[in-house]
């Protein structure tokens, strides 16, 4: 289940220094996912597997400075029990904070993982307007689902829209609003590709900010751009 793992990240968890696992595999296709290593199989057969126990062994030696764990991808979520035994060990024999990112696609194993209050913080991918999940091997049904079950704890979710052109423009920023009544935080992130041409000029990130602010008063809308 697990290819990678940083011991110290300033940037991973908001606000708590974090250490940061990386599953492998997904289910998704984004065209611009930059962590092909660990989603393409002839990459990710090339990186070694590492244990959990190894992983928690590292984690009790940096307890003394790391606040927080982050589980992120590839998509953590498709790991199933394996994944909630994970959390598990690190919640009760570590004793951290744990965040988890995932793109929603899987609100079986969300709920469970709600219901038991096994996650602190939850950054949620919202990848483009409905109809158009399809195109990157989502159904955006489950991902409702997720949003739905996660709507109950607005202060433990970070939504994060990535504004990559070919995917949302202002006609998938105006579909996407409706989903996001409930949510307080909103992330907007700065799509990072050699090709420069997809991405947009900062102006467009100012204008999508302004509508969102608009349409969402309760909304705190993050600058990740
Ligand atoms: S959901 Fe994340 S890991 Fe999966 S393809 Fe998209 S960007 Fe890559």
């Amino acid at each position: 289940m697990i290819k990678g793992f940083r011991g110290t990240s300033l940037i991973d968890y908001p606000g708590k220094i974090s250490s940061v696992i990386y599953t492998y595999k997904c289910n998704f296709h984004c065209p611009y996912c930059y962590n092909l290593d660990l989603i393409i199989p002839e990459k990710y057969k090339k990186l070694k597997d590492i244990s959990v126990d190894w992983i928690i062994e590292e984690l009790k030696r940096r307890s003394f400075f790391i606040k927080g764990v982050v589980i992120t991808g590839g998509e953590p979520t498709i790991w199933g029990k394996e994944l909630i035994n994970l959390i598990e060990k690190i919640r009760y024999e570590v004793k951290l904070s744990i965040k988890l990112d995932t793109n929603g696609s899987n609100p079986h194993l969300i709920k469970e993982l709600f219901e038991k209050d096994l996650v602190d913080f939850w950054a949620v991918d919202f990848k483009t307007a409905p109809f158009r999940y399809h195109e990157i091997g989502g159904e955006f049904d489950k991902v409702e689902k997720t949003f739905e079950i996660l709507s109950n704890i607005p202060e433990k979710l970070e939504i994060r829209i990535t504004l990559y052109p070919p995917l949302i423009s202002e006609k998938e920023l105006k579909e996407m609003l409706p989903y996001l009544r409930n949510f307080k935080y909103i992330a907007f992130q700065k799509c990072i590709q050699k090709n420069k041409k997809f991405s947009y000029p900062i102006e467009f990130y100012r204008k999508a900010k302004e509508l969102f602010q608009k349409e969402l008063p309760l909304a705190e809308i993050l600058e990740r751009f």
